[in-house]
């Protein structure tokens, strides 16, 4: 089989790798010059664990991986085309920009030759897939091609892994010729005996926002909870735990936090519930999700500014939204640095990865390039996204550098009592 990705984000390079490994023939198409071409001498644009060595084993190796900015010479004999670019949340509206969709839709439209499969893994409203078939329509014949919707579930940070071992996999078709030719693209993950749910269009579509936003309102559910320990006294780890421990509830997205930020959760929520209010649905469930998640960003900015005098020095510790990735998009704690900075605070910074894109984004930083030189003399510390290397910071190191010794543990990954046993006031979410 040969197989076109169209989009070399996130999920389209991770997934064109993954295909690589499974053996097939892999083009991945963008229209970023600049990405192909980086892409080409093998650097991988983003940071994710594993990327590299998958990216230059099927590039230069077994060269089952080629990158081009051309999708006419890709879709030559193409058997399967995926469309995987991004799909933001629209400026000042609440649902999801289709845009790079209906472009792609488009020029997919004008280059099909042969037959073949059009399957859409861009997280899209329901609906939309029976749209993308309207417009190659319009050019293709109906017997020159069929739709797919197969979303796509891997995270970043452990994306590889999610993609070759996923929990399901889920096949969106309205005829069995297609059906068939996707059951035989993921055959080697029938061999590991992966869940594959069989659906029509459009609950393939849905799957995948109540997912997503099932996953939110638990994590946005813990946080509320994280609030009303505080003010009682209460553990809110305890809390997780005992209630993680009961197999109907399950303990995965039980951490209590500074909310969920990345480029899925939040797009996803408000773009379900808007899709659910123009078919005359209210998801009020997950609209209070989204407020709650806003409105925490300020919630925590606050109690740091309570504790922490005006126009003082704050060191950021973790910039992306989540550990082990470099994406910074609706980063919580970049967006609580940001209300501190425009409350007339002074932000040190470090992350492992992020530094970059943050960079680029934000000037108005001081950047260092480890934990230590970033808490140099500062009135206190954030912890903002739980890398792996802020787990062990030698606190008596730290407690000689900084000027106040004061720690906000965003993702409670310290221990109060060996803190305060340090001198350090410590202030965890939802203890
Ligand atoms: P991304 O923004 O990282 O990448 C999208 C890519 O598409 C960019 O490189 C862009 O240049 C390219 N592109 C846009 N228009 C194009 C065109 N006309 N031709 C060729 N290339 C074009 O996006 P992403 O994070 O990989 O997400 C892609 C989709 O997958 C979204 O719908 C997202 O919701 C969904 N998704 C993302 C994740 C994730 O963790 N990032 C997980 C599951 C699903």
């Amino acid at each position: 089989m040969k197989l076109v990705i169209v989009g070399t984000g996130y999920v389209g390079l991770v997934s064109g790798a993954c295909f690589a490994e499974f053996g097939y023939k892999t083009i991945c198409v963008d229209k970023d010059k600049d990405r192909i071409e980086k892409l080409n001498s093998g650097k991988c644009p983003f940071y994710e664990p594993g990327m590299d060595d998958l990216l230059s084993k099927h590039l230069k190796n077994t060269k089952l991986l080629t990158f081009s900015p051309s999708l006419k010479e890709s879709m030559i004999d193409a058997d399967i085309v995926f469309i995987t670019v991004g799909t933001p949340s629209r400026r000042l509206e609440d649902e999801a920009d289709l845009s790079f969709v209906w472009t792609v839709a488009d020029e997919i439209s004008q280059n099909i030759n042969s037959y073949c499969v059009v399957v859409t893994k861009s997280t899209v409203p329901v609906g939309t897939s029976k749209e993308i078939k309207k417009i190659i329509n319009k050019k293709i014949a109906k017997d020159k091609f069929d739709i797919v919707s197969n979303p796509e579930f891997l995270r970043e940070g452990s994306a590889i892994n999610d993609f070759m071992r996923p929990d399901r996999v889920v096949i969106g078709t309205d005829c069995n010729k297609s059906e068939e030719i996707m059951r035989e693209l993921y055959r080697p993950l029938f061999l590991r005996e992966t869940p594959i749910v069989s659906t029509t269009i459009e609950t393939s579509e849905i799957i995948k926002y109540a997912s997503n936003s099932f996953l939110a309102t638990k994590i946005g559910f813990i946080n509320e909870i994280a609030d009303l320990c505080e003010v009682v006294g209460a553990d809110v780890q305890d809390v997780s735990k005992a209630m993680g421990i009961d197999n109907r509830i399950g303990s995965k997205f039980l951490n209590a936090g500074p909310g969920y930020g990345g480029s899925c959760f939040p797009k996803d929520v408000i773009a379900f519930s808007s899709t659910a209010k123009k078919n005359g649905v209210e998801l009020s469930i997950l609209n209070s999700v989204h407020n709650s998640n806003n409105n925490r960003i300020k919630k925590i900015g606050d109690k740091i500014i309570n504790k922490v005098d005006g126009g003082s020095l704050i060191c950021f510790l973790g910039l992306s939204f989540k550990p082990n990735t470099d994406d910074i998009r609706e980063s919580t704690s970049i967006k609580i640095a940001n209300y501190l900075y425009d409350n007339g605070y002074k932000i040190n910074c470090y992350d492992p990865k992020a530094m970059d894109n943050t960079k680029n984004e934000f000037q108005n930083y001081n950047y260092f390039n480890n934990s230590y030189d970033a808490c140099k003399n500062v009135d206190a510390i954030v912890i903002g996204t739980e890398w792996n290397e802020f787990r062990a910071l030698n606190f008596d190191e730290i407690g000689n550098i900084v000027k106040k010794r004061k720690i906000f543990d965003l993702r409670n990954i310290y221990n109060q009592i060996e803190l305060e046993k340090k001198d350090f006031e410590y202030y965890a979410t939802g203890k």
